[in-house]
This record gives structure tokens, sequence and C-alpha cells, in this order.
């Protein structure tokens, strides 16, 4: 049983079908991440709507309006709500906020997230060095680095603050060995699974919209890579989560 810590669920069409297909394949949790306001208050509504269901508020890095912060906090007293994401730095799309508005962003939503005793979901290009010096900047901010895509230098320096690592499709990459010894090194009680449909395929699902049920594909290859069985990983990434985002009862 494999929890999907990060996904947009809204973007992939009929989410009792996702759903549905997801507790079939063993993802029988999924966290739907919001990009931003409306797309917050929707995770929040599919959190009540379905059993599995958990939800993130956030205001993804190169969203160009402005986040609404008293909204969001008022969003995150929610039962559903067990994180703050998505929200990040992304340095390395080309046009989008200028850097420093990006780090004024982040600063304000670990400042909420740290004021609701919530974790926080952290997208990162370009940008680790800025996302770490943020995370030492705010004392008591816990949470995971989403899609993890660093080298094991890297990793050390987030596990060295507390984060979780979040492992996606990009792990059965055939180019991405660096990433494989992150998987092989994590401690085991710092690693998290994710698709973030309807992005980041496994490497045998390419050119498909990823799903959550495709976590497995992901799974597989962490379970050899630390050579334990699939059901070993998923009772320890579940607890894992559970640990994490405490609301996730
Ligand atoms: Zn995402």
């Amino acid at each position: 049983m494999f929890v999907d810590t990060h996904l947009h669920i809204e973007e992939l069409g009929d989410a009792t079908e996702v759903v549905q297909q997801a507790v079939a394949a063993g993802v029988t949790r999924m966290i739907a991440v919001g990009v931003n306001l409306d797309r917050s208050s929707n995770a929040v509504s599919l959190g009540h709507a379905y059993e599995e269901v958990w939800a993130g508020i956030g205001h993804y890095p190169l969203e160009e309006s402005e986040p609404d912060l008293a909204a969001l906090n008022a969003m995150a007293k929610d039962e559903m709500v067990v994180v703050v994401g998505e929200i990040g730095l992304d340095f390395e799309h080309v046009g989008g906020p200028h850097r420093d508005l990006q780090m004024q962003r982040l600063n304000e939503m670990f400042s909420l997230a740290v004021e609701n005793d919530l974790p926080v979901s952290v997208h990162n290009r370009g940008a680790a060095n800025e996302v770490l010096e943020a995370i030492k900047s705010h004392g008591g901010i816990r949470g995971v680095m989403h899609y993890f895509a660093l080298d094991w230098e890297w990793a050390k320096k987030f596990l060295d603050v507390g984060f979780y690592l979040s492992f996606a499709g990009l792990v059965t990459r055939p180019s991405r060995d660096d990433l494989r010894e992150v998987v092989k090194h994590c401690p085991a009680d710092r690693i998290l699974l994710e698709t973030d449909s309807p992005y980041g395929n496994a490497q045998k699902r390419m050119g498909v919209p990823n799903r959550p049920a495709f976590l497995v594909d992901t799974a597989e290859v962490v379970a050899e890579l630390r050579g334990i069985t699939m059901e070993q990983l998923g009772d320890q990434e579940r607890s894992n989560a559970i640990a994490l985002f405490q609301k996730m009862k």
C-alpha cells in the first residue's frame, strides 16, 4: 500500500476513475497539491470527496498572480489539508516571476506553514542553494523535497536539515545513475514516493499522461535498489508519510 505524496489530480480527468485505478494498483492514499488559490480550493474539495485523497495548498513559483495569503491561511485550517505545496523556486524556467519575488513568496509560504504547523512540499529547479538557505532561516520548518532530482551531495544537505526526499519516475530513467545512488543511500525513514501526475512519467510509460496508479513503476525500481520487497517499501513509505503529513491519519 503506497502513498502518492504529490500529484495534480485535477489535471487527470474523472477523479473517481483515477482514484479507483490507483487503489486497485495498491496506491491507497494520494495528496492532491494546489498551485494557486483556485486549484488549492479544488484540492481541498477532492480531499473531502474521496476517502483516499488529502490536500495541499500552495502557490507555484511560476504563478504570475499574487498569493492571497489570508485566504490560503484560512484554508490551511481545513482538516483535509496536510501540506503547504506546491511551493518553491524555479530559476531554470525562462520568464515568470523574478528570482527576488519568488524568494519573497517562498518565505511567505514557509511562514504560513510554520504558523499552521504544516510541512511543505518544495519544488526546486536550479535553486538548491537558495531553497536550502530559506529552510535554514525558518526555524521549525519541516517538509519534503518533491520530485527529488539532485545527486547524493545535495541529498545529504537536505537530509541534514531534516527534510524527506520524494522520488518520482525520474529514478527509472537510464541516464539517472546519480539519482539511483541517492535512492540506495537515503535513510529508510526519509523516503517518500510520488508521481507528480500528470507529469513525471516512469521510463516505461513515456508519452502517456502519468497517473497515481503508475507509482508502482517507480516503487519497483526503488525496492530493487534497496534490496527490499514491495510490501516492505510500502509499509515504510506509508509510515514515513504519516509521520510527516501528520493530519493524514
Ligand atoms: Zn507538482
